[in-house]
């Protein structure tokens, strides 16, 4: 039987009403109660490394949820972690990096409504991630309402519904149907799995709104080394911030030019406004990478270089399925 280590982290799927609304509660003992099936197939040992809303979650609980697996990696067969929906999909990005090549399943799961309620999701979602858990190799992925996402391309689409994350730019992994595990993609993963333990957190994402106060680059020339601008279409910069960039890039700051289009990347070679400011500044650009992927890859690639031409080189190369280009 497989052994699988049950990591919560809180969330709404172990949260309980409190007059001043939703908030964690529940031990990851009493979430395992919820869901006696898993005994049948699997051997879970829990943990609680933290219980809270995932909006608090930051980097420094990213380096601890990776430490933690890798100081138990040797002892289970893969692992389930409990986790809020909001910024689910930014730990699963960033475990991606901090977790390269395990092929042992690393699968982060939570529910749009508390475990206790009749009409709850946390139930089959947990049954779920502990059966693909339990199914072999796998990588950093997500498990929600029935679909297997790579950690890197998930993106919460939804604020209520059950079927609240996409897989971003690429196919689903696997689907879980009647309690079956449908591949539709084999695990990429082979050797032994790498973990690293730097982010760098000085990474700052300006979206760009028509009309945007030039002050707004200011404030990420003070405090930030890794700078992401979310601008239109496939890529482009307004005359009216040239010279901000110009003095972004002088300052040694690592530039990515994206998208705020969810879908298909960008693209700077096409247009004047993103041609022109490519080549001339060093940006680089994220193509088909998600947002949450961009991210946690620059968080993570600027904890590992400081060369332009290693951040560039770790940068563009893939990682959990994360860039297809
Ligand atoms: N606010 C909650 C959280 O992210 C939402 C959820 O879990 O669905 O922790």
């Amino acid at each position: 039987m497989k052994k699988i280590l049950l990591i919560a982290t809180g969330g709404t799927i172990a949260s309980q009403k409190t007059e001043g609304g939703l908030a964690p509660g529940l031990s990851p003992g009493e979430l395992l109660r919820r869901v006696p099936d898993a005994r049948a197939f699997c051997q879970i040992d829990t943990v609680q490394p933290m219980n809270l809303d995932s909006t608090n979650i930051t980097p420094g609980h990213w380096l601890a949820l990776a430490a933690l697996i890798e100081e138990n990696y040797g002892k289970y067969d893969g692992f389930v972690i409990c986790h809020g929906t909001d910024t689910l999909a930014y730990s699963g990005a960033a475990l991606s990096y901090l977790i390269q090549g395990t092929r042992k399943p690393i699968v982060l799961t939570g529910a749009q409504k508390p475990i206790d309620r009749e009409d709850t999701d946390a139930r089959q979602n947990l049954l779920d991630s502990l059966r693909y858990a339990s199914s072999g190799d796998s990588g950093v992925c997500i498990v929600f309402g029935g679909h297997v996402i790579a950690g890197t391309r998930a993106r919460k689409t939804r604020t209520k519904s059950y079927n609240a994350f996409s897989s971003i730019n690429f196919p689903d992994l696997a689907e879980i149907r009647d309690h079956r595990v449908v591949r539709f993609l084999p695990c990429a993963e082979s050797g032994s799995p790498r973990f690293t333990h730097t982010l760098n957190t000085r990474v700052m994402l300006l979206k760009l709104i028509p009309g945007l106060p030039t002050e707004a680059f200011a404030s990420a020339t003070a405090c930030c080394d890794g700078l992401i601008i979310e601008s239109y279409g496939v890529g482009g910069i307004p005359d009216a911030y040239l010279s901000q960039l110009e003095a972004l890039a002088h300052a040694g700051k690592t530039i990515v030019l994206a998208t705020q289009v969810p879908q298909e990347g960008s693209d700077l070679s096409v247009y004047q406004v993103g041609h022109r400011v490519k080549e001339r500044y060093r940006l680089l650009e994220p193509y088909d990478m998600t947002l949450e992927s961009t991210v946690t890859k620059l968080m993570w690639v600027l904890g590992q270089a400081d060369d332009p031409q290693e951040i560039r080189r770790l940068f563009y190369t893939p990682v959990n399925h994360d860039l297809l280009f």
